[in-house]
């Protein structure tokens, strides 16, 4: 691999959508699944780390420097839709947005929940991204990976993978996900299913802090309570450290007002789970993924 296909020392704040980050040692956006396998080749012959990001929808990166290799996939994005079956294909990179959109206008139902989600279809794996009883586990067929210590590549059943509320397997092994198969509902009724995903979005906007930076929830819901309650119960909401404040439209969102560091927003989670152990005895667990920090994820 020549030193065109990744740059050093790149910044990697607009890489989230919470615009924090650190400083990636080696960072590189394959357009392709053979150029990412070929990263992840590299990291593994030069011993160098291997980290993946999607859409930085989730992450909350130190400031710091991230020693190795950050590969982003936004840019695979090869999606492949069968109208009559249902069946679809789509490298790890594609956009939820644009996977519910593109079902929406083909008339599969079954993606409209997805419309808000601003991450990659990989990301969505790796959280078991959803909202309320709908998610992306439900619509899997199988999972093709790749294992960053032994560089085999192989396809995974649904079936053999045990998703959990915001929790996958890939959060504890060493599989990256190259790309999916997916099934939806052929034949339903597109003004209805186009309705439905305009309708979602609109919500998502009317309840979130949708175009500040934030990484979406930050907690996530404990059995039987939702986060957001007890934060707002806790009259959390507004509170300051720095440039992140707590969401005042959303209690379990933290938003970076302009000039937030990475330590100004994990000391705001540290000072919310506190305050809510401290007053109501439950541990709030953070669905926000860390990189760079001293956090068990
Ligand atoms: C405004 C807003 C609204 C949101 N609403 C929701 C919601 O309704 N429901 C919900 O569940 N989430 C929501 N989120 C959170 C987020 O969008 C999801 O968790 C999303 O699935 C993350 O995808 P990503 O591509 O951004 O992943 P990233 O944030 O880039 O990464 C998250 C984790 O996934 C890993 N990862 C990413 N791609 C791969 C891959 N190909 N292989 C292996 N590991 C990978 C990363 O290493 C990291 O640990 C919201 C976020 C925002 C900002």
């Amino acid at each position: 691999m020549n030193k065109k296909n990744f740059s050093e020392n790149f910044n990697l704040s607009n890489y989230t959508t919470v615009k924090v980050g650190g400083v990636a040692e080696y960072f590189a956006q394959p357009r392709n699944i053979y150029e990412f396998s070929n990263l992840i080749k590299w990291a593994k012959l030069n011993k160098q780390q291997c980290q993946i990001i999607g859409a930085g929808s989730n992450l909350l990166i130190n400031n710091i420097l991230i020693k190795g290799l950050v590969i982003c996939t936004k840019k695979m994005k090869s999606l492949t839709i069968e109208p009559y079956s249902g069946i679809v294909k789509a490298e790890s990179g594609v956009m939820l947005p644009t996977l519910s959109n593109s079902l929406a206008k083909k008339g599969l139902q079954g993606g409209e929940w997805a419309v808000g989600i601003p991450g990659t279809l990989g990301g969505a794996i790796y959280m078991n991204a959803g909202t309320g009883d709908l998610s992306l586990a439900n619509n899997l067929i199988s999972v093709k990976v790749i294992n960053k210590k032994t560089l085999e590549k192989y396809e995974i059943e649904k079936k053999d993978i045990n998703f959990e509320y915001r929790y996958s397997p890939f959060q504890n092994n060493d599989l990256i996900i190259i790309s999916a198969k997916l099934h939806f509902e052929p034949n339903g009724n597109f003004e209805k299913i186009i309705q439905t995903t305009k309708n979602n979005l609109k919500f998502k906007k009317e309840t979130q802090p949708y175009h500040l930076p934030s990484f979406g929830s930050v907690f996530k819901n404990p059995e039987n309570n939702y986060a957001a309650k007890l934060i707002d119960d806790m009259g959390l909401k507004g509170l300051t450290i720095g440039g992140a404040e707590v969401s005042k439209m959303h209690a379990n969102f933290i938003i970076n007002n302009s000039s937030a560091s990475s330590k100004d927003i994990f000391e705001l989670i540290t000072v919310i789970q506190q305050k809510v152990l401290q007053k109501k005895g439950i541990y709030l667990q953070p669905e926000v993924r860390m990189i760079g920090f001293d956090y068990p994820n």
